[in-house]
């Protein structure tokens, strides 16, 4: 496993790598450096996460053990940068962490990851005082953030949200109701999103202000752990705000700019969302493909029978998709590029193939894909959030049509 300082050392490499133009070819090979993180993260994936994968979707429990260890070799927070203690990686080299280390488990690769969301506004928006002490913190120690937004009513539309903050002296004073907040256990701070424009006719872009708030505010409420489908080690609760006080310096970006803070963060971490789910469907290929050449019926292996071999085709082609249009994504992060287009059609494509190939292995494992024992059901019940969480694949859809169609009004082609 590499250490933090080769880890470092593969970062700046790695820029250097990428950076060289290629001649009169698109390079779609990852840099020597790259493979080499990536084989690492993957070798953790199958020595540390898989073998503890069942005992965290049966238990719940939240795999601290895995999470201390993945820290300590420089595999958490990946994007927070060298000058904070942290490995400094970019949005695509960060992806193929997630990548491998979803192959191992979904729900336990959430547990190291999960402060990826949280992380992206105090990046996008954060004063340099604001990223030394939060972003610092979780660099120097295997400790948990959460991205604070969603509501009981208010979850695909973010406008809805009715958490207030009200300015009393130098400080803010927050009440509300939050819902679905992964990591919300345990998080030492959360982003949070609240209305500060009490003004009912005043929009979505001035009417929110962001806010971190520490973990341990008085009036701050940890509801129980949730009991989800899948990813059932990964922690989430509802947390209630009840007369919690808040800094002024603790705003993150400026009053009434909350929801572009909230809704930019999404660019950057969707490609990471998407990287989770194409792990998910690496895993369900290779199992499904392993069992299909060991499996006989009718005197030969399932995967002569055209039918399964067909299915085994389809998994392939959308996973390979999945993958180009992902690294595609995280790569125009990583150029400055805006990618709303491309971030939601490679959260959204993701998400759908890996819904397809889960369920797709689970039919070539026949009735034992039905059964614990065997890995494919969790796969199956793994995938179906990532048709949820940070926007549903209707809101990929929507985000999607919008960009595509507002290029094809102001140049009349989808492709320029
Ligand atoms: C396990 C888990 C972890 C989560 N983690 C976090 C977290 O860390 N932080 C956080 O803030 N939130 C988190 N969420 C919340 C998640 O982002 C929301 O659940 C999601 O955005 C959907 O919102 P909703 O549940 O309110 O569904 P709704 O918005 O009520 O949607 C219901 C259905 O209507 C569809 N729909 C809604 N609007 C439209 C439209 N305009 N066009 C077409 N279809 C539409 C949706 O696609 C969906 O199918 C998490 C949720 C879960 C389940």
């Amino acid at each position: 496993m590499l250490s933090k300082s080769a880890l470092q050392l593969f970062a700046k490499s790695a820029q250097t790598a990428v950076s060289k133009p290629s001649v009169r070819c698109m390079s779609f090979e990852l840099s020597d450096l790259q493979r080499e993180y990536q084989q690492a993260a993957l070798k953790f994936a199958k020595e540390e996460i898989a073998p503890k994968a069942q005992h965290h979707d049966e238990t719940g429990e939240f795999p601290w053990e895995i999470v201390k260890k993945a820290h300590s070799l420089g595999l958490m927070n990946p994007m927070i940068p060298e000058e904070l203690g942290g490995p400094g990686l970019n949005n695509l080299e960060s992806a193929l962490v997630v990548e491998a280390l979803s192959y191992g488990c979904t729900g336990i690769q959430l547990a190291i990851m999960g402060n990826s969301l949280a992380t992206a506004p105090v990046l996008i928006a954060g004063s340099p005082a604001q990223k030394k002490k939060y972003l610092g913190m979780l660099a120097a120690e295997p400790i948990i953030a959460a991205y604070c937004v969603t509501e009981p009513g208010a979850g695909s539309d973010v406008s809805g949200t009715k958490t207030k903050a009200v300015l009393k002296g130098d400080s803010y004073v927050i009440n509300g109701q939050k819902m679905w907040i992964t990591g919300g256990g345990h998080a030492k701070w959360f982003f949070v999103l609240a209305r500060t424009d009490p003004d009912p006719k005043a929009g979505a872009g001035k009417a929110y202000t962001a806010f971190v708030v520490d973990g341990d505010s008085p009036g701050l409420i940890r509801g129980k752990k949730e009991k989800n489908m899948g990813q059932r080690c990964s922690d989430t609760r509802g947390i209630a705000f009840e007369d919690v006080v808040v800094p002024k310096e603790n705003i993150l970006g400026k009053v009434g700019e909350g929801f572009k803070v909230a809704m930019g963060a999404f660019d950057t971490t969707r490609p990471g969302v998407a990287a989770g789910a194409l792990g998910l469907s690496w895993r369900a290929l290779d199992e499904a493909a392993k069992y299909a050449l060991e499996r006989k019926t009718f005197g030969v292996p399932i995967a002569q029978h055209q039918g399964v071999s067909f299915m085994l085709a389809d998994m392939a082609m959308n996973l390979e998709l999945s993958r180009l249009v992902t690294y595609k994504a995280a790569s125009d992060v990583d150029k400055g590029i805006r990618s709303s287009y491309y971030a939601s059609i490679a959260k959204c494509f993701a998400a759908d193939t890996a819904n397809q190939t889960a369920a797709n292995a689970v039919q070539i494992f026949g009735g034992n894909g039905f059964n614990s024992e065997y890995p494919v059901e969790k796969l199956m019940r793994d995938a179906k959030i990532y048709q949820i969480y940070e926007g549903t694949s209707q809101i990929q859809r929507v985000v999607i049509s919008r960009e595509l169609l507002a290029k094809v009004a102001q140049t009349g082609s989808a492709r320029t």
